[in-house]
Order: C-alpha cells, then sequence, then structure tokens
C-alpha cells in the first residue's frame, strides 16, 4: 500500500521528474522556459519529449495526447500511439519534440464562432509547458493550447494565459514602484470550491431529462427536502464515502490537492475544494476533477451531477472561485501587512480590484453565463445576478476614514496617511460569514461565488485577471508620473474609493431591498445569459480586452456567438426532452393509471348505484383536466420551439426562448408535477424526487 505521499503526484511529469531525467543543461533552459516564458529550441524540445516518453512508457503508457479545452466546456483529447515503424518490420515507441510542441488535430467540428471556414478547419495545438504533463489510463496528456492557423484562439487557455501575462506585466509595474526589485514575476493563484449531486446510477439512467440534459425537467416535490438541514456537514454514508477515497486517491495521483470534502445543504450534495495553485493550472485540475469525479462514480454505480439546477426546489450547486496574487518571492498581494509601506501596497492592489470589478461587473457576470447557471442566479440559494463587493465592516470602516480624511476608530483622532501609517489591525474575515455576497474578501484573497458548478473557471479567471490588469496599469501609468509618490498614491486611493463605493456592499445579498438599491446606484442587473452575453461586445469591453491582448476583437464576437448558440442549444434539447418524455412516457402512464381508476369507479356504479367514492370521482375529473392541459401545454411548447426558426440570429433567437420557450417549459412542468402527485407511484414511469434525493444509502 503506497502512502498518501508517494501516491501523490505519482503520475505527473513534474519538477522533481524532470530533475532526475533530464541533463541538467535542458533542466535548466526547460526552466527557464517555464518560469519565465523564454522560448524553447527544437534541441531542449526533443530531449525532454525523449524523457517524458521513458517515463510514461515505465508507468505503462501506449498513448500520447494533446490535452486541450475547446469551446464546448468539456476537455478535448485525441489519442496518438507512440508507435512507429522500425525498418526491420517492427515497431519502436518514439516521441519528437516537434510533436511534443505542436499537434494538428483534425478538429474541424469544435465550434469557433464563424472563425475557422471549413476548409482551413484545422486547428493546431501548442503545448503549455507552464501545467506539467500527466497520465490518465494509458495516455500520456499534454496540456496544450488550441488555435486556428490564423493564430486566434479557439480554446479558454490561450485568453487565460494571456490574461495572467497582463496582470504579471502591469503588476510588475507597480511592484517596481514600490522598490520591489527582487520580484521576477506576479502571477495569480486559484482554490476552486467544487459542489455536485451524486444520484444512484440506476434511478439515473431511468430517467430521459438526467441523461440527456443533466437535470431534472419535471419532478413533483419531495415530503421531505433541505428544510431540516441534517445533510450540511453530516456524516458521509458508506457509499459516498467509497467515492471520495478513490476519487482523493486517483486526484492525488495526478498532482490535484483535492484537501476538504464534506455533504452540502442540499441532500445527496456535496463539496469538494482543493488547495489553490497557480491559475492555469488551477483550471486544468479543475477540468480534470469534473471529468474524474464522473468516472470515479460510474465505478460506485452512482451519477455525478454538475449541473447547476439538477432539482427544483432545493439548492443548485455552484463553485467557489478564490482568488488571488502572488509574486515569486512568496508574497500574497491582497495580505496586509505590518509596515506602512506594505500596507500601502496592499490598499493598492485591493483598490485595483474594486476598480476592476466595478468597471467590468457586466464581464464577470457574462464570464458564468450559461443556460443551467441562469437558474441559480439570484435564486435564494445563490447571489443574485448583480455583482456587488463584501468587504466585511473593519476594512470598510478604513477605506471610508481615508476617503473622508476621517480618524478611523482605531486611531486617536488622527486620520491615516498612507505609506506613513501602519494600518490598524482589522480580524481577518476568512469564514463564510457573509455567503450571500457574490465577491467577498476573506482576508488575504477574493472569493467570487458567481460561478456554476459546471462552468469552466477559465472564464472568470480570464476576466478578472484581464480588469484587474487594466486598473493597474492606470493606477501605473498615473504614479510613475507621479513627483511625490506617497501623495500621488493617497489621492489615487481615494479616488478608487470615491468613485467605486457603489459595488461595496455587506448586507443581505438575498434581499429584494438590495436588487432595488443595487439598480438605485447604477449596478447591472441582468438576469439571464440572453440579457448579459450581447455586451460582451460593448465598446468599452473590447477596447479594454484588446488592449492588453487577452482576445482580438473577431475572438470575441466568435465567443459571444457560441456562448448564445450553447445557450439556445441547451434549452431547445431541454425542451425537445419535455415533449419526448410527455408523448412517450407521462401521458401514456397518467392514461393508464386514469383508465385503471375509472373503470373500478364506474364498475361500482354499475353495481351499486348509491356508492360513489370521492376518491375515484376527484382522481378521475382533475387526472383527466391535468392530461388535457398537459397536452395542450406541450404542444405549445413544441410550435414555440418549431417557431424558433423564424428567428434572423441566435441574439433573435435566445430572445425568443428567454421570453416564450422558457414559460412554456414552466408551465408544462407545472401541470406535469401535479399529475405525479395523483398518480400511483408504480404507474408513473421514472423515480421520483425522493428516490433519487434520498436513494444512496
Ligand atoms: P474558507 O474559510 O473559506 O474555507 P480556506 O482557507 O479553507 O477558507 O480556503 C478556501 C479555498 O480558498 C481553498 O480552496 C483554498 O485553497 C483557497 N485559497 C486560500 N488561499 C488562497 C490564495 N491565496 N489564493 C487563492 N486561493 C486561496
Ligand atoms: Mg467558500
Amino acid at each position: 500500500m503506497q502512502t498518501v505521499t508517494e501516491l501523490f503526484g505519482s503520475n505527473v511529469f513534474d519538477d522533481r521528474v524532470m530533475k532526475a531525467n533530464l541533463s541538467a543543461k535542458v533542466y535548466q533552459s526547460l526552466k527557464k522556459t517555464i518560469d519565465e516564458g523564454k522560448p524553447l529550441d527544437l534541441s531542449v524540445a526533443n530531449a525532454v519529449a525523449t524523457a517524458m516518453k521513458d517515463w510514461a512508457l515505465s508507468k505503462g503508457a501506449t498513448h500520447f495526447t494533446h490535452w486541450f479545452q475547446p469551446l464546448t466546456g468539456i476537455t478535448a483529447e485525441k489519442h496518438d500511439s507512440f508507435i512507429s515503424p522500425a525498418p526491420d518490420g517492427r515497431v519502436i515507441m518514439e516521441f519528437s519534440g516537434k510533436e511534443l510542441i505542436q499537434g494538428e488535430p483534425d478538429a474541424s467540428s469544435f465550434p469557433s464562432g464563424g472563425i475557422r471556414a471549413t476548409f482551413e478547419a484545422r486547428g493546431y495545438t501548442a503545448w503549455d509547458p507552464t501545467s506539467y504533463a500527466f497520465i490518465k489510463g494509458k495516455t500520456l496528456c499534454i496540456p496544450t493550447a488550441f488555435c486556428s492557423y490564423g493564430g486566434e484562439a479557439l480554446d479558454k487557455k490561450t485568453p487565460l494565459l494571456r490574461s495572467m501575462e497582463a496582470l504579471n506585466t502591469q503588476a510588475m509595474r507597480i511592484l517596481k514602484l514600490f522598490g520591489k526589485d527582487d520580484v521576477k514575476c506576479v502571477r495569480t493563484s486559484v482554490g476552486p470550491e467544487q459542489e455536485y449531486f451524486l444520484v444512484d446510477k440506476a434511478m439515473f439512467e431511468k430517467r430521459r431529462d438526467l441523461v440527456c440534459c443533466g437535470r431534472t425537467l419535471f419532478g413533483a416535490k419531495p415530503p421531505k427536502g433541505q428544510e431540516m438541514e441534517d445533510h450540511y456537514f453530516g456524516t458521509i454514508k458508506p457509499r459516498v464515502a467509497a467515492f471520495m477515497a478513490e476519487l482523493n486517491e486517483e486526484l492525488w495521483k495526478l498532482g490535484v490537492l483535492a484537501k476538504t470534502e464534506h455533504n452540502e445543504v442540499a441532500p445527496a450534495q456535496h463539496e469538494l475544494a482543493p488547495i489553490y495553485t497557480t491559475t492555469n493550472v488551477a483550471c486544468d485540475h479543475n477540468q480534470l476533477m469534473m471529468e474524474i469525479m464522473q468516472r470515479i462514480a460510474t465505478k460506485h454505480g452512482l451519477a455525478c451531477l454538475l449541473h447547476e439546477k439538477p432539482f427544483a426546489g432545493v439548492n443548485g450547486s455552484g463553485k467557489h472561485n478564490n482568488w488571488s496574487m502572488a509574486t515569486d518571492t512568496g508574497v500574497n498581494l491582497l495580505s496586509p501587512g505590518d509596515t506602512p509601506h506594505e500596507n500601502a501596497q496592499f490598499l493598492l492592489f485591493l483598490c485595483a480590484v474594486i476598480k476592476a470589478v466595478d468597471d467590468y461587473q457586466d464581464l464577470l457576470r457574462i464570464s458564468v453565463a450559461t443556460a443551467g447557471n441562469d437558474h441559480r442566479l439570484g435564486a435564494n440559494e445563490a447571489p443574485p445576478a448583480v455583482v456587488s463587493i463584501f468587504l466585511g465592516d473593519e476594512l470598510t470602516a478604513i477605506l471610508e476614514a481615508i476617503e473622508k480624511d476621517l480618524p478611523y476608530a482605531g486611531k486617536e483622532k488622527t486620520t491615516l496617511k498612507l505609506g506613513v501609517d501602519v494600518l490598524p489591525k482589522f480580524p481577518r474575515d476568512t469564514t463564510d460569514r457573509n455567503r450571500t455576497s457574490p465577491f467577498a474578501f476573506t482576508g488575504n484573497k477574493f472569493e467570487f461565488r458567481m460561478l456554476g458548478s459546471a462552468n469552466s473557471i477559465s472564464c472568470t479567471n480570464i476576466m478578472l485577471n484581464s480588469a484587474v490588469a487594466e486598473s493597474l496599469k492606470t493606477y501605473a501609468d498615473r504614479l510613475e508620473k507621479a513627483e511625490d509618490f506617497s501623495s500621488a498614491l493617497h489621492d489615487m486611493i481615494k479616488k478608487t474609493i470615491k468613485d467605486h463605493k457603489r459595488i461595496l456592499f455587506n448586507g443581505n445579498g438575498y434581499d429584494d431591498k438590495w436588487i432595488k438599491e443595487a439598480e438605485k446606484r447604477g449596478l447591472c442587473n441582468y438576469r439571464t445569459t440572453p440579457d448579459c452575453m450581447p455586451h460582451l461586445l460593448d465598446k468599452k469591453n473590447v477596447d479594454m480586452l484588446t488592449s492588453h491582448k487577452v482576445f482580438t476583437e473577431k475572438e470575441l464576437e466568435s465567443r459571444c456567438e457560441i456562448m448564445l448558440d450553447n445557450y439556445c442549444k441547451t434549452v431547445v434539447i431541454e425542451a425537445n426532452t419535455m415533449s419526448d418524455m410527455v408523448r412517450k412516457q407521462i401521458l401514456p402512464a397518467v392514461e393508464k393509471y386514469l383508465g385503471e381508476v375509472s373503470k373500478t369507479s364506474v364498475y361500482k356504479q354499475q353495481f351499486v348505484p348509491t356508492v360513489s367514492c370521492a376518491y375515484e370521482k376527484e382522481t378521475v375529473l382533475r387526472l383527466s383536466a391535468l392530461t388535457e392541459s398537459i397536452f395542450l401545454s406541450c404542444k405549445e411548447l413544441e410550435e414555440a420551439v418549431i417557431r424558433l426558426a423564424e428567428c434572423k440570429n441566435t441574439i433573435e433567437e435566445s430572445y425568443a426562448i428567454r421570453d416564450t420557450v422558457l414559460g412554456k417549459m414552466s408551465a408544462l412542468r407545472v401541470a406535469v408535477d401535479e399529475a405525479e402527485t395523483m398518480t400511483a407511484e408504480e404507474y408513473w414511469p421514472f423515480p421520483s424526487y425522493c428516490d433519487l434525493l434520498f436513494g444512496v444509502r
């Protein structure tokens, strides 16, 4: 039995393995590429490729793949064998530097939003040496970016790496002003907390909605839901514990720092949190985590649901993106320091985030927008669709004192002078005290809570990194020219607080009063994906993202198109699944039961005319009426879907879905759910909410 320390990273071509298997010269130049982005020459790549292959073969691998994240939201891989023919008719196992650095998957079916015409459909993949290669099954997976031949990004990793570079460039300018000459780079770090549901696999298979859409489209409220809150942090059931144990082991082998796991609020809901790491690695790891969760669940006779809202009436699943910035020398830039100098630097980085979140609140909202997450944002378990920042009372009071030149309560009658005074000590609020805030400061990092459980965390971090890079750029431009650094800094921080305090809100984000207040403050409230997505192309957003070279205008247009198209397709599949279930399963089942009940009631009436049973009468009457309305609602839904063909473009289609299709889906569901409560269990064609939510023991 291997110990955890032996197990950890055993399937990863990490620094330890590189050091052991590469010559000192090759190792040094690879490190330069990894740490400083220096180009890699082919002789080094060849040496790395050979070492990687030998290591992979020793671990039983036979294939390699360029592993990438196309815009579909999942990860893609195309396996190639290491086999190469030898002159003597046998085979040798080969892997060249060229194959390591660049691949050409014939991946013409991935969405490109109009970037690639089919005649030039091939994209290419390019190795990302900053994320370690790993072995999955019998395949060596090489994390790569995916681009078109014109160099346009067709994936989520490319813009993420660009956004990290943008932030690095601007943060370095600021650190230089603070005299931090020893710092070589600034990286953002992320620790994403992942929520998910586990249900019994056999029951999952019986529900076409879960199989086709990942969420239930029907389901009457169970007698018991989450009202007792007895699942939250409760004892983990043996089957789930076995799943978690194996999941941890698999993740550890891949170097994923899976750390805590617990039951969540809703029955059958759980959470897994890793220890944070560099953003692009965290993104790769989160994608791997989601994939492996689903695979291990199957092995345990379970289905892992990553959908944001698998069940109506119980909490949905989100993902908390804990985010910070740190130097290569190990300084967390969002951690308040002990000296006046450190305090001033902390406040500047803090203000850069505040300004970024206010100026680009729409981009943050857009970064989490999917048909699935729309069900969650603004419903009572998730933060609203309005972005705001929670700082906690103490830090807010400090900022207020700075803004207004007022003495801070902790200081005796003197006002704070940045760069001269030490900040008063304030307790580090690392708890989840305000769970209703979409963007909360938790002591030394920010926690962005609007992400859906199925979202790739790349999208959010691309926007966050870029927006913060933009604030830092504005600051650096000003400070580099300043005659008196300290007073310029003080004024700038004051101005940021004044200009952006509308985004600060420490109260209850679930309160309706807040939504009204937020609108008064001029904050965006984009409730749905069609409401927010087109704003990706607003001039201010295009200007910012192109100026930092995170996206080209063409890439933004294509992403907007792809995201809206994805929204439309998701809902249309759901609508089609509903009508399929209604026509082939639900109506026939209700009819059968109705026939049974009316048969006995007619039979009794015939022989004993005075006997009339209320149960039979009411059931027959109500179920007949419901069958009628189910049938009519279903037809209306089908017609609404057909009419989508008349829409002139994707935006128009997404509006039609938002305004007509979704409403008809709800109406149909209401009728079906009532029918479920009146139909005998043995007639109902698929497992109920009660079966699903409490079925894993
Ligand atoms: P909480 O009190 O919210 O549980 P934790 O310290 O447990 O706080 O952190 C929750 C998540 O935040 C974990 O995934 C953790 O790794 C991550 N995290 C902690 N520090 C940082 C940081 N500096 N940058 C990014 N993520 C971080
Ligand atoms: Mg959290």
